[in-house]
């Protein structure tokens, strides 16, 4: 890339009308990597042919396709979506033939892991779960300070994803699902797992795990996604006046 700046690939601030990566004859501004980045494109197009990922894509694909109802019909399909995404991630996973799920998931959601194994069980796979803090590894294990516990002052098990994914190996399953991972624990667990992962919930402990909602509220009561700059973050404090 010459000017790295101008071509860093910027995809989210495209507002191209006929896009050239969904249209033959469409365009692309400056920065998109359809146009610059042809190299990356082409070695991922490589990574396709591999028999493993070639099946897992494929099936990933179809998958999305089945998604709408009335394909093809007069119907704008996209606006009548059936599936909601555990469904999904149910249907891949038969589709794939797979018989061992993983479950990895965060003790603030042991309940709904229960629900998410039985469902599973029902229908007709084996499941391993295995929760964050398996192993009780003390969290100054890893040079956590007292004051940067949950709860200072007390024993806290640390959340161990590289234990979570090495149990889930040993255990050989087929697929891993992630459900309400802390941030960065999900990162080590997908990058120690050598079963492919997938992401079930994304931890978000304000809004009942859907991030999306103080996205799509940044104008109102999430404005400070905006307008301010949380740079590393910190201990917050609260204090509440009573009335009267
Ligand atoms: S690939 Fe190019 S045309 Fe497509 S969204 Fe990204 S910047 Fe726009």
């Amino acid at each position: 890339m010459e000017n790295q700046k101008d071509k860093l690939p910027r995809c989210a601030d495209c507002t191209i009308e006929k896009t050239i990566c969904r249209n033959e004859d469409g365009q692309g501004p400056g920065y998109c990597p359809t146009l610059n980045m042809s190299g990356a494109v082409e070695n991922a197009i490589e990574e396709y042919k591999r028999p493993d990922i070639h099946q897992f894509a494929l099936n990933a694909t179809i998958q999305e396709g089945e998604c709408y109802v009335n394909r093809g019909k007069d119907n704008p399909h996209v606006q009548y979506a059936v599936k909601p995404g555990f469904q999904e991630t149910i249907e891949l996973a038969h589709k794939m033939g797979y018989k061992r799920l993983g479950l990895a998931f965060c003790g603030g959601l042991r309940h709904e892991a229960k629900i998410v194994s039985d469902i599973l069980k029902e229908q007709g796979f084996e499941v391993a779960s295995v929760m964050c803090k398996v192993g009780r590894t003390s969290k100054e294990y890893l040079g956590v300070k007292e004051e940067q516990k949950c709860n200072p002052g007390r024993y806290e098990s640390m959340c161990s994803p590289i234990a979570q994914a090495k149990v889930l190996n040993e255990a050989k399953t087929d697929f891993n699902i992630l459900l309400g991972l802390c941030v960065g624990h999900d990162s080590l667990m997908m990058r120690y797992s050598e079963a492919l992962c997938t992401v079930l919930v994304a931890k978000d402990r304000v809004t009942g795990h859907n991030p999306l909602a103080a996205i799509q509220l940044y104008r109102s009561y999430y404005k400070k996604l905006k307008e301010e700059k949380f740079r590393k973050g910190g201990a917050v404090q609260v204090s509440v006046k009573e009335n009267g």
